[in-house]
């Protein structure tokens, strides 16, 4: 079994639909990390494309605040303003499409999670020592998060909780075996790890083998989207920096 692994679509189709002719024919099953909505100006089209695939999905803290299950003031100016304008775009079903996304599932080997295994919706591993908090808080070997929008596995070292951060390689699949790994596949639609191309992953389930990728999509063709709908312009440039 392969799963496509991606999160953090945010309503960005053009990535969406490249990274699935990217890893044409080299997924089974996809395993959707969460944030399919939010920043982007297309929920309803991302959302109709993820049913339409065999999938999993979980729900993120955009997903969420899309549903006004978040106080909303949690989120920066420009963040608030696309949250309420995708909850007036948003159609009733794929509001309730929304509304029945889990928000943890564990499979097997994989424990999977929005943000972190201890705080699904919430939390950001952006370095070591969260990572290292959060090993504890899941039981199976590997744990997926996203939330960060930034590629990346954290490795535990040892019995005294000591984690390390590693780099991805891209196009080149790698063994997880015998280590307990946290590891984040990097954001589809809206990355921030300095580089702007689509970011995803491929996994043999019980191989435990990941490759991840990285794949260049016309963002012009989401940022003319954005304009049309008066976005604010700070989440239309950040596509193109990768921020
Ligand atoms: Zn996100």
């Amino acid at each position: 079994m392969r799963i496509l692994v991606i999160s953090d679509i945010h309503a960005n189709l053009a990535a969406f639909e490249t990274v699935l002719k990217d890893a044409e024919g080299d997924w089974d099953y996809v395993w959707c990390l969460g944030d399919v909505v939010g920043y982007g100006p297309d929920p309803n089209e991302c959302c109709d494309l993820l049913k339409t695939l065999p999938h999993l999905c979980l729900a993120g803290n955009h997903d969420w605040a899309a549903l006004d299950r978040l106080d909303s003031r949690t989120f920066n100016a420009d963040a608030r303003r696309a949250v309420s304008w995708t909850q007036d775009t948003l159609t009733a079903e794929n509001t309730a499409f929304l509304q029945a996304l889990p928000t943890t599932f564990v499979l097997g080997k994989y424990t999977l999670a929005h943000a972190s295994p201890r705080e699904p919706i919430w939390e950001y591993i952006l370095d070591p020592l969260i990572a290292a908090l959060n090993f504890p808080h899941f039981e199976t070997q590997y744990c997926f998060v996203g939330h960060t929008h930034t590629p990346i596995i954290f490795r535990l070292l040892d019995d005294r909780g000591d984690t390390e951060a590693i780099q991805p390689v891209y196009r080149e699949p790698q063994h997880l075996n015998g280590q307990r790994l946290i590891l984040n596949p990097g954001s589809v639609g809206q990355p921030r790890d300095s580089n702007k191309d689509a970011s995803y992953g491929i996994l043999h389930v019980q191989e435990a083998i990941f490759e991840y990728r990285r794949v260049p999509y016309p963002i012009k063709t989401t940022q003319d989207k954005m304009r049309r709908f008066d976005m604010p312009e700070r989440l239309i440039t950040r596509l193109e920096h990768g921020w």
